[in-house]
């Protein structure tokens, strides 16, 4: 029953084979035996887990289910969730419960039925490649217990590798779905930005954070984004647009397809091992009927630098809300307010995210503004034109997502540059706003390798459908780590 898909477990609840409270508690089973060592969870709480299951049994039973009610998932740490606790991975969140819903989480568990198992360890705010900057402990990547499964959204990756949840959310600001979906062989979407609401998920870089569905195949991603997306007038950059199933054109065939190869994408800095996993990954899809063409992403090279300016500038101002003052981590002694304030940050936030903050308040000081924030913001809109350009003489585009496999834990860890750089064949998505996937094509060293693909804007059915044909035709996704069963 955990190698299941959302399908099948959704068929299996529909025919009666198994209940919703049945299938929780096969979940929370295997997370109580397994989570101690992987650490892919922050927050587990049995009882609502299984009120909720029992909600969506009611709703069984009744008749009013939808395709996904009764079906676990893990959610992000990320997302507010009325009672539960909600961390995003730093102290200074560490006990704060949540007196509201997110809309991806009202969306997912009130509106579609779906079934919680708790929240999910991730990078301190989101801000990091390798879930090592959380303050609840570093996650273990399921493939190999000594290596990293990613980050941001390492800990939903890990889950999800692990069987201790069928799909989980993630978040993507600069590659935080796609990277751990890299690592730890599992297939994850990142949105248009815009498609899914951001109200409740607490914010890192607002014009980049997009949130988005985490596991093993794309069908499976379809079927989780179908709950996700829809306009929020709580999100002021939420798009007022049609719904749309996701899962209608999983089915169609290749032939025809234009796959564009950026020549930045296939040059230095891709380790020799993922790069054959994904030269393969093209053959099959010329099996399947697909056409390559090269294209140019020529500002490419400069979209790590104008993310390093754009998100910790945005990161510096969202991050001011966290004072001490009206909700999170207080510092127990302190003098004046102005001294409340400083221990409290100083105590409340870990290294990275310090680091962010301080990048953040310089490139958009008075002086330095022109400098770097606008000049950042030039080169992004030169992104986005490459983009636009590429897209005239292509359907798709595909390329690494991660320049190499999971590297051990400690290994970037003293080295933020090293660790900025597992990001550069992802961020400039994000920039551009575009929707991208990762997934599984291959193993070097026993280590899973990712296939990113890239769509125009709102093209997410499309990519859905070049990475399901795919997926039909190998089986890279159904592997499983050995030893954990
Ligand atoms: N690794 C990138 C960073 O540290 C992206 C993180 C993300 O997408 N949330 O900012």
């Amino acid at each position: 029953m955990i190698h299941n898909s959302l399908k099948q477990l959704s068929q299996a609840l529909a025919a009666k084979e198994i209940s919703s409270v049945e299938l929780t508690t096969l979940y929370l089973d295997r997370i109580a035996r397994l989570n101690p060592e992987i650490n892919a969870f922050v927050t587990v709480d049995r009882d609502k887990s299984l009120q909720m299951a029992q909600d969506a049994d009611a709703r069984l039973a009744a008749g009013t289910a939808g395709p996904l009610t009764g079906i676990p998932v893990a959610q992000k740490d990320i997302f507010c969730a009325e009672g539960w606790t909600t961390t995003c991975g730093s102290k200074m969140l560490a006990n704060f419960v949540s007196p509201y819903d997110a809309t991806v989480i009202r969306k997912m568990h009130a509106e579609a039925g779906l079934v919680s198992l708790g929240k999910t360890n991730m990078d301190e705010f989101a801000m990091g490649s390798s879930n090592e900057t959380s303050y609840f402990g570093p996650v273990k990547n399921p493939w190999d217990l000594s290596r990293v499964p990613g980050g941001s959204s390492g800990g939903s990756a890990a889950a999800v590798a692990a069987r201790l949840a069928p799909a989980a959310t993630g978040t993507d600001t600069g590659g935080s779905i796609r990277q751990p979906a890299a690592l730890c062989n599992l297939t994850g979407l990142k949105p248009t930005y815009g498609v899914v609401s951001r109200y409740g998920m607490i914010a890192f870089a607002s014009s980049l954070d997009q949130a988005g569905p985490m596991a093993a195949s794309a069908e499976d991603c379809a079927l989780l984004l179908n709950t996700m997306t829809g306009f929020d007038e709580r999100d002021s950059t939420s798009l007022d647009r049609p719904a749309e199933d996701y899962a209608r054109a999983l089915d169609q065939p290749l032939a025809g397809l234009r796959i564009g190869l950026p020549r930045e994408f296939f040059g230095e800095g891709c380790s020799a091992e993922v790069m054959a996993a994904v030269q393969a990954a093209i053959r099959e899809y010329e099996k399947l009927g697909a056409t390559t063409v090269e294209v140019s992403l020529p500002n490419s090279h400069l979209s790590v630098p104008a993310y390093y300016v754009i998100a910790p500038a945005e990161a510096s101002s969202n991050l001011s809300r966290f004072d001490g003052v009206r909700y999170g981590y207080r510092a127990p002694e302190y003098g004046s307010l102005d001294d409340m304030y400083a221990k409290t940050r100083a105590q409340g936030f870990g290294a990275e995210v310090k680091r962010r903050i301080l990048i953040g308040a310089y490139v958009l000081s008075h002086g330095y503004y022109d400098a770097y924030y606008l000049q950042a913001q030039r080169i992004r809109r030169l992104i986005a034109n490459d983009f636009a350009e590429a897209f005239k003489a292509c359907d798709v585009i595909l390329g690494p997502t991660s320049p190499s496999t999971a590297f051990k834990l400690g290994e970037k860890a003293a080295d933020p540059v090293q660790m900025y750089l597992s990001d550069i064949y992802t961020i400039a998505v994000n920039l551009a706003g575009l929707p991208g996937m990762s997934i599984p094509c291959g193993f070097a060293g026993g280590l899973p390798v990712g296939l990113q693909l890239v769509g125009n804007y709102f093209a997410e059915a499309q990519l859905l459908n070049v990475a399901h044909r795919y997926q039909l035709a190998t089986d890279w996704h159904q592997r499983r780590p050995a030893g954990l069963d």
